[in-house]
């Protein structure tokens, strides 16, 4: 293989060999891995650069191999073995030979591993599907995207929340039927709030937390290490490879059960380190490099994957397809969506689609990256300037009405509308309608492309930021501020009423607070964690953002996702600084719902009286309360929008 290698220039330019490379060696066998099933066991792995790879079968996640077997190199350097029998449990690696240098890897197709994952196992998955999992299937989709996100550990870590001590932060914490506390905690909250996805931070096999060390190590979990095998730290037992296959899928069979649809985090942009297993096997292939030889860094996590090549696409995608049916995954976050392709992104939205239905699974992504990076010749990255070339069923997160409700995120002191910003006025009308009537610097396709949010893991937690905003040096931000309690406020209801879909950080609801820290991403469990009693202590704001929440999927016109819906939006008016309002055509085929709606934004301190217009309104929602209906007596024709609140009318 060397020989043939040298041949196609392997070693002299980079571009050409990869062009080359995905010509003559392209794979697009789904059998890649080991598959393990009653009475048979294949291994496959792509690597047209080795010259030898040897198949070590171990007993154990440590210790010794007991057997090896020289692999065989079939078509489209492709090495494969395979056994008249299950080797289910059985674990493995491969010893690869490159430029005469051997190279112990795991499998970088791996669907099962050890502790810390440097030994991959096979595993027959049909034994690893908890009870009745065949019949698991994902609730009905619903009038609109409502999407939590949530990190594995931050949910259950919290003792307040009753989990067992054994299921803290674990995929466990998600079964646990009764916490056994006064008010619902846990899963029970989660069904309460009424939201319909659960976005999960990522829970692939990743890096930085030693799955053999304690408990109070914490880390988001943005670096891969097997993409394809869910991590072990979540897992009671990270050592034995079939019990987090089969707890994490017991987690996702929980959230269906309980009504709620499942959203992975993926990280295909970069891995952990540079050495990875797909690195070791086909070294230079997997990554992007400058044209001195550097590695590319536009993740800022140390390297960057070659979206665009024939072998890193079919792995990303088949990923994601192995995901979506091996675990009944309802939808995919990418991130930094803009490091991989456009092709890529639609092909996988055309695959999911072909395979389980027009939209039923979810795509969205952070439509940029950290730096620039060398995308491969053809290709178009998958970054905010290019929404019109992806999918429309292709969602970014909208930085723009982040930013135009509640400030820049970087710069913590500068405002946006709701925390005393000015001259906003015409970008939140522009956010409106999910910027498809102007006011950024792109157009979407239509508002099913946008992701409306104020706050996600990254940056501080939308409290912390309008604390910092508010209340200037030193704050306390654990203090119930009730100008800051009013903005929160305003902040949600104007996102709510945004056409798009909506996204919250878990505990948005609640004024989930970080003390003020930034980035979090490797900080004390108990900085990041969900204090349950603060559902409690924030009741008000909960049970305004379950009114908003309610309140949404019964108003078809600010749900509609067709390219035209922006058409609903008319009559926006900007009536004094930090005060505009629009109407929205309400009706649907199918619906019995308010005709039209009102909806008043007032950013400003003071109250302002708003004209009703002729006919016969009623108050759906105010800065108090949200889904209430409170009829407008005949004859009255102002109704007062308190300072630093909105107010939604229909009729
Ligand atoms: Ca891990």
């Amino acid at each position: 293989m060397a020989a043939l290698f040298e041949r196609i220039g392997f070693m002299t330019d980079r571009e050409f060999t990869n062009i080359k490379l995905d010509e003559r060696f392209r794979y697009d066998g789904k059998d890649l891995g080991a598959v393990c099933e009653e009475d048979r066991t294949t291994f496959k792995v792509w690597s047209p650069a080795a010259e030898r790879i040897v198949l070590r079968l171990y007993r154990e996640d440590k210790g010794a191999h007991c057997m090896e077997r020289e692999m065989i190199c079939g078509e489209k350097g492709v090495w494969e073995l395979a056994f008249e029998r299950s080797l289910h449990g059985t674990y493995y690696d491969y010893l690869v030979r490159i430029d005469g240098a051997d190279t112990v890897t795991a499998d970088p197709y791996a669907r099962a591993c050890g502790c810390n994952g440097a030994r991959s196992m096979v595993v027959d998955l049909r034994l690893t599907d908890p009870e009745g999992f065949e019949r698991d299937c994902a609730p009905k989709a619903q009038e609109e995207q409502i999407i939590y996100e949530l990190h594995i550990k931050d949910f259950s870590y919290d003792r307040d929340g009753g989990v067992p001590e054994a299921y803290r932060g674990k995929y466990k914490a998600f079964t646990v039927k009764n916490t056994g506390k006064d008010y619902p905690t846990c899963m029970e909250y989660l069904k309460s709030l009424g939201v319909t996805h659960v976005h999960l931070l990522p829970f692939f096999d990743y890096g930085s937390v030693d799955e053999a060390g304690d408990e109070r190590q914490y880390n988001w979990g943005y670096d891969p290490l097997n993409f394809n095998v869910p991590e072990g730290s979540y897992a009671t037992d990270a050592k034995d490879g079939t019990v987090r296959i089969r707890e994490c899928k017991e987690m996702i069979r929980a959230f269906h059960e309980n009504g709620l649809r499942v959203i992975m985090d993926v990280v295909y942009n970069h891995t952990y380190q540079e050495d990875s297993w797909l690195q070791r096997v086909m070294p230079g292939y997997y990554y992007r490099y400058h044209e001195d030889g550097r590695l590319s860094d536009g993740s800022a996590c140390g390297n960057d994957i070659a979206a665009g090549r024939a072998m890193v696409d079919n792995y990303i995608a088949d990923s994601v397809m192995y995901w979506a049916k091996e675990y009944h995954i309802d939808g995919f976050r990418f991130d930094l969506m803009g490091l991989l392709t456009v092709e890529l992104m639609n092909r996988i939205r055309r695959e999911l689609d072909q395979e389980f239905g027009l939209g039923e699974k979810l795509l969205y992504g952070e439509p940029w990256r950290a730096d620039s990076s060398p995308m491969e010749r053809g290709t178009r990255a998958a970054l905010k300037e290019n929404t019109r070339c992806l999918d429309e069923g292709i969602g970014i997160f909208s930085d723009d009405t982040r930013d135009a409700i509640k400030g820049h995120v970087f710069e913590e002191k500068e405002p946006g509308f709701v925390n005393g910003g000015s001259d906003l006025e015409p970008l939140i009308l522009h956010a409106v309608t999910g910027w498809r009537d102007g006011g950024a610097d792109f157009c979407p396709l239509s508002c099913s492309q946008i992701i409306n949010y104020v706050s996600a893991h990254d940056n501080f937690t939308l409290w912390d930021k309008l604390v910092l905003s508010m209340h200037g040096k030193d704050p306390d931000f654990t203090r119930r501020y009730e100008d800051v309690l009013a903005a929160n406020r305003l902040a949600a209801f104007i996102y709510f009423t945004c056409q798009g879909n909506l996204f919250m950080q878990a505990g948005e609801e609640f004024g989930r607070t970080k003390l003020g820290e930034e980035n979090s991403y490797c900080s004390r469990p108990e900085i990041n964690m969900l204090r349950w009693h603060q559902t409690v202590e924030f009741g008000d704001l909960v049970e305004y953002y379950r009114g908003l929440i309610r309140l949404r999927k019964k108003l078809p016109g600010l749900c509609d996702k067709s390219p035209g819906a922006e058409m609903r939006i008319t009559a926006k008016s900007i009536h004094r600084d930090g005060v505009v309002s629009f109407r929205v055509n309400n009706r649907a085929l199918g619906h019995e719902s308010w005709e039209e709606l009102l909806i008043v934004y007032n950013a400003s301190p003071d109250d302002y009286r708003m004209r009703v217009p002729e006919g016969s309104w009623e108050v759906l929602a105010d800065g108090k309360a949200a889904d209430c209906r409170r009829m407008i007596e005949e004859g009255v024709r102002e109704v007062p929008v308190e300072g630093r609140s909105g107010m939604l009318l229909a009729r």
